[in-house]
């Protein structure tokens, strides 16, 4: 299996190849060269495999040069209960992603149960297992350096403390980030995880990132990378919940069943289209936002038009709070029959600042065959679907989940099972809660006073010099 860049001027790569990168040279995203496909007699044997063994089958089709016994070892060790068993009381942790029926035909998917409880800790912490794994073969180190304003810094934190040859430079805005978040980033007392709090708002972490990273010499001398969601690895380990979701919600591998996905940058829902492609039987993939609505306008309108970041709204459910959507492109791809040219002229048009329309070509025609739907959720849609959720069922969401299932319940097929893709936990968002229900979330055992552990960060202005100084001080040469 080898890898192919969606703007067509790079060469192809093997998976291990494309797995401490990001953006391929010519500035695409990397996909496989063909999607491979999952056959009706696969699908019969796999509806029976645990977790790990159901990763193994759809994770061996893309990482085919990782040896099947390491790449086993890896994932065995990777999903196992006691790394996802953060969640509510009543889950089921052995199932990894256990399914919460609220009523018969509508379920909840629950992938918050690792340690950082959000949905980012299913690939995050698979990808932790990989680094570490394809350094050690390499004799090689790796330096991630990240801005975050919530879930993916600590997600990447608790997916690489304690990895040999990783260490892990994180920048948040100081005093932007709820005491909740700060605790769990900034309690880890791992000697390769560097906390670093920049004073001002996330765009001053983000920039001073970026300009590490144009700064070519000093990125390979001390060996620079980053972990974000465009990474291929993530979208992978990504695919397996679709079938496994799949499989909790339905009987026999007759039906078709929709998914509802509350979507930012595209890489969670991203990883539902490619299992559908491989011949996972979707009905419906629903793409849910919140404000920000830029892929629901598209998915309705046909017109892809990204804010820039002075208009994306601050809203209650953050983590959707995106002006681009940096995993678009692949879809993009596939929609225009693999069109390299095709993308390399739509995206001209979007890293200039504009934007592009489809109505009124012959993809938008095309559009329909990849079963999307799409709306969006307000913060009093947010707070009313929480409430109903808790009154008629006794079930507490988050935001984001919340979204997802006010625009599930409304663009549903009635016929299809609907499962809804949880991806945090209450707890992590209590202010909303509190607002919605009146009452504070429970935290899951253990979490109840993180707020008072030892925290461990680095407190500094937005100034590049300082932060270089600062990592080179650290990385030992
Ligand atoms: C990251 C995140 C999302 C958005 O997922 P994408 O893959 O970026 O579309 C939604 N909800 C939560 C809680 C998240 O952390």
């Amino acid at each position: 299996m080898k890898y192919i860049s969606t703007r067509g001027n790079s060469p192809a790569k093997t998976f291990t190849e494309i797995l401490l990168g990001g953006l391929a040279p010519d500035g695409g995203l990397y996909l496989p060269q063909i999607y491979p496909q999952v056959s009706r007699a696969e699908l019969d044997a796999w509806r029976s495999l645990s977790y790990a063994e159901l990763a193994f089958a759809v994770l061996s089709k893309f990482a085919t040069d990782i040896p099947a016994d390491d790449l086993r070892a890896i994932i065995s060790k990777t999903y196992t209960a006691a790394v996802y068993s953060n969640g509510r009381a009543d889950s089921d942790f052995k199932q990894i992603t256990p399914l919460r029926t609220l009523e018969p035909g509508v379920h909840i998917l629950e992938l918050s149960n690792g340690p950082t409880l959000a949905f980012k800790d299913m690939a995050m912490q698979l990808l932790g297992n990989l680094f570490e794994y394809a350094l050690d073969k390499q004799h090689d180190e790796l330096n991630i350096l990240g801005a975050t304003s919530g879930d993916t810094g600590s997600a990447a934190e608790y997916a690489m403390r304690g990895k040999r040859g990783i260490r892990v430079f994180m920048l948040s805005p100081h005093g932007k980030m709820s005491a909740f978040q700060r605790a769990q980033m900034y309690s880890l007392q791992d000697p390769n995880i560097f906390n670093i709090a920049i004073r001002g708002v996330f765009d001053n972490a983000q920039d001073i990132v970026k300009a590490v990273s144009n700064d070519h010499a000093f990125k390979a001398k001390y060996k620079i990378g980053t972990v974000n969601s465009i990474n291929w690895a993530r979208v992978s380990a990504q695919i397996v919940y679709y079938f496994k979701g799949y499989f909790a919600a339905t009987q026999s591998n007759d039906e078709q069943a929709a998914f509802s996905v509350p979507s930012g940058n595209f890489g969670n829902i991203c990883a539902g289209h490619i299992a559908r492609m491989m011949g996972l039987p979707i009905g419906q993939l629903i793409l849910a936002t919140n404000e920000n609505d830029v892929l629901d306008e598209f998915f309705r309108t046909g017109v892809y038009r990204p804010r820039d970041t002075r208009h994306t709204y601050e809203t209650s459910s953050p983590s959707m709070d995106i002006s681009k959507a940096s995993n678009f492109e692949r879809f993009v791809f596939d929609l225009v029959g693999r069109d390299a040219d095709q993308v390399r002229e739509f995206w001209a048009r979007v890293d200039a600042g504009g934007e592009f329309d489809i109505k009124g070509t012959p993809y938008w025609d095309a559009l329909s065959q990849f079963k999307f739907a799409s709306g969006k959720s307000t913060h009093q849609d947010r707070l009313k679907t929480i409430r109903e959720l808790w009154e008629e069922y006794g079930v507490m969401v988050d935001t984001h989940t919340a979204d997802g299932l006010k625009v599930g319940l409304e663009q549903r097929r009635p016929s299809l099972p609907l499962i809804c893709l949880e991806t945090a936990l209450p707890a992590k968002f209590e202010e909303t809660i509190v607002e919605a229900l009146g009452r504070k979330p429970e935290r899951p055992a253990g979490m109840e006073g993180i707020e008072n552990l030892p925290q461990r960060v680095e407190v500094m202005d937005a100034d590049l010099a300082r932060l270089k100084a600062y990592i080179a001080a650290h990385v030992p040469q």
